[in-house]
């Protein structure tokens, strides 16, 4: 394999969807990793660390579920997109809870999936340049986003008292950019466009939702009483320097 292409993993069971994503991929410049049950899925991923993994949910020996599962809970934070079934609604919002990045429903357009699987592997390349340390090199830049919290640019980490925080990519950039704009209110649709690189929104407004509520399981003292990311009710979210909660 060529070792300067960016490698997607798919794991899918649909003979016919791999061919399909495998041409398309190769030709946009990149290396594929094919899997057609879970437990190989996540073999190779833990293997070879794709810079992307495109995961089917409705798998054989393991479901998509379990194995992003297993992913994140090894620490593993390699961008995942979930591939649905348009009826099942509820499996979008589940694998984002469960720590994917993305997810797009079949039967896809290959234009939108190879668009949102170069904004997914733009966003990691930038995080790439970090060998994710448990604690932050000595010359690091330090940059505190409010009392307790503060930025590590160099190693892209987030400290709370000291203590890293575990953040997805895309929970680490959505942070990192409210962050940057104190107190100014971003709508759902603003954030898709600014963090998520999306042009368009419609029902995709609650990964914002999803991703807010993981970042505030995450970074926040009380989940329910945040002080850092508040919500503005109807307008959107904004970060509060102030380490104040909001009632
Ligand atoms: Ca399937």
């Amino acid at each position: 394999m060529d070792a300067t292409k960016k490698t997607v993993l798919i794991v899918e069971d649909e003979k016919n969807i791999v061919d399909i994503l495998r041409f398309n991929l190769q030709r946009e410049n990149y290396n594929t990793l094919e899997a057609y049950d879970g437990e190989t899925g996540l073999g190779l991923a833990r293997e070879h660390k794709p810079d992307l993994i495109l995961l089917d949910v409705m798998l054989p020996r393991m479901i998509g579920f379990d194995v992003c599962k297993a992913l994140r809970d090894e620490g593993d934070n390699v961008p995942i997109i979930i591939l649905t079934a348009r009826e099942e609604e509820e499996d979008k919002i589940l694998g984002l809870e469960i720590g994917a990045d993305d997810y797009i429903t079949k039967p896809f357009s290959v234009r939108e999936l190879m668009a949102r699987v170069k904004a997914n592997i733009r966003r990691s390349k930038v995080a790439a340049a970090s060998p994710a340390p448990a604690a932050a090199p000595v010359n690091d830049s330090v940059m505190a986003l409010a009392e307790n919290l503060t930025l590590h640019t160099d190693s892209f980490q987030v400290f709370k008292n000291g203590s890293p925080i575990d953040l997805t990519q895309r929970e680490y950039e959505l942070l990192t950019f409210l962050a940057s704009h104190p107190n100014k209110v971003y709508s759902r649709v603003d954030l898709m466009e600014q963090v998520w690189n999306y042009g368009y929104v419609g029902d995709d407004a609650r990964t914002v939702d999803v991703t807010v509520r993981r970042l505030r399981e995450k970074l926040e003292d009380v989940p329910a009483e945040p002080v850092y990311i508040l919500t503005r009710r109807g307008v959107g979210y904004y970060f509060s320097n102030q380490g104040v909660s909001e009632k």
